[in-house]
């Protein structure tokens, strides 16, 4: 049975937990206060690039299971689980601004007047939950009105739809296990094993999940650094990682290093939590101190190839901070397009999905246009067309020869025969 759902924030969670729900069976309706964004959602239209959201939105809008609103009030008297997805952007000095969050619960207590379930889905420092259920308590609600949960999301940009239908897990910070069960019901399409915890365990499991995934970056930057100065092939490393159950296979990718909506942000976050307790976690500082000096470890091969790269033409592909998305948020490419804008290249920008639409920068559509007479190209996000360019054509267009692939996913033997160059980190 449709249970009847309030997704608070349409953003990549919040507009992904919608649709999934939707197409599930649940009666949902999703509050944005973007007015903007809220019209252009309910005329089908999906303001972030997310492969198969858009249909998926579509179909759902059209047999009324998902409805856009952007105001709160009827959508939460309407509904049993009222789910936040807001945004918790970084403060300027690393920790976790819950503005959003706390805006919410101010509005919610306003409106709620009989029993909620109230599922926090946003990334939340420790902590977090447990003063929103005393803050939902001062702004007027009684005790019995309400129940919070803290459910994190997992979901990787690019692989959203995938990741919210069929998660490896499901994770439940709860103050009464009783709630539990209706979790069970909302995710019945779900196989994923449960792991119930305390609201603080919920938290932490959340940014451990991410701080593991950034030490793992790091460390692979730093083996590739290693590498450089062994004469070995950090790819051979890689593969001798992956091949061990105990390692995993995934995120052994030496490169740029990591950006995105989520790792940066709460891997400050985490160390912040930290410091504010009397523990730093040494690992994640350190793997985020390797993760800030990619983008110059870059700058120095870009300056070995150029000498002076002022006035010289630059193509760079890719923008966005990974494949498969339009999110730019703490992108390296983004990083390293400013600071070529800095030493005065021409910068020519092709990414698939961004137009950065910045005066510094000269930005086309086509991918080999984009290289025509420039001195070098630099592959900035693994995006698979890079992967199956047409090299030939590419040195055609091009005035040097000189390929530094910041991701290392270009094989030298797809090059050489066009006698082209290829730089890549740790490549032996
Ligand atoms: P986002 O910035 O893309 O979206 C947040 C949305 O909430 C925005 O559209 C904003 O206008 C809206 N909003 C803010 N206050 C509101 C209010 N009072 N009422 C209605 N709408 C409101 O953020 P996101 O990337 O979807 O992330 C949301 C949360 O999920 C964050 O805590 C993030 O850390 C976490 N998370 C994100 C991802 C990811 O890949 N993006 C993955 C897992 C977890």
């Amino acid at each position: 049975m449709g249970m009847n759902v309030c997704v608070i924030g349409a953003g990549y969670v919040g507009l992904t937990t919608s649709a999934v729900l939707a197409s599930q069976g649940h009666n949902v309706q999703c509050v944005e206060k973007d007015q903007e964004k809220v019209e252009r959602l309910k005329s089908g239209h999906v303001p972030i690039y997310e492969p198969g959201l858009d249909a998926m939105v579509q179909s759902n809008v059209n047999n009324k299971q998902l409805i856009f609103v952007p105001e709160m009030r009827e959508a939460v008297k309407q509904s049993e689980i009222i789910f936040i997805a807001v945004g918790t952007p970084s403060l300027e000095d690393g920790r976790t601004n819950l503005r959003y969050i706390e805006q919410v619960l101010q509005e919610l207590a306003t409106i709620i007047t009989s029993y909620k379930v109230i599922v926090s889905k946003s990334t939340v420092p420790i902590g977090t939950n447990e003063w929103m259920e005393k803050k939902l308590l001062q702004e007027g609600l009684k005790q019995g009105q309400f129940d919070l949960i803290s459910n994190p999301e997992f979901l990787r940009e690019g692989t959203a739809i995938a990741d919210m239908l069929s998660p490896d897990k499901i994770v439940l910070g709860v103050k009464d296990a009783s709630n539990v069960s209706l979790m069970k019901q909302l995710y019945h399409f779900s196989p994923a094993p449960y792991i119930i915890t305390s609201f603080n365990g919920a938290e932490l499991i959340k940014y451990a999940s991410n701080a593991f995934l950034a030490v793992k970056i790091s460390f692979m930057n730093e083996m590739a650094l290693l590498s450089e100065h062994f004469d070995i092939n950090v790819q051979d490393i890689s593969e001798g990682l992956k091949t061990d159950p105990r390692i995993g296979p995934l995120f052994l990718q030496a490169g740029l290093g990591y950006g995105g909506s989520c790792l940066p942000k709460d891997v400050s976050s985490l160390i912040k939590q930290g410091e504010e307790v009397g523990y730093v976690p040494q690992l994640v500082e350190t793997a985020q101190r390797v993760n800030e000096q990619m983008v110059e470890v870059y700058i120095d091969k870009i300056k070995q190839i150029l000498v002076d790269p002022k006035h010289k033409k630059v193509a760079v592909w890719g923008a966005s901070f990974k494949p498969n998305t339009d999110d730019t948020r703490h992108s390296r490419a983004i990083q390293l397009i400013k600071r070529l804008v800095e030493l005065k290249s021409h910068v020519q920008v092709y990414d698939p999905v961004v137009k950065l639409e910045w005066n510094e920068v000269t930005e086309y559509n086509d991918l080999y246009q984009a290289v025509h007479g420039v001195d070098l190209l630099i592959v900035a996000t693994e995006w698979e067309e890079f992967t199956k360019a047409d090299w030939n054509l590419v040195k055609e267009k091009m005035d040097g020869s000189m390929i530094i692939d910041a991701r290392n996913v270009l094989k030298c033997s797809d090059l050489e025969k066009y006698e082209l160059q290829l730089v890549g980190i740790g490549r032996g």
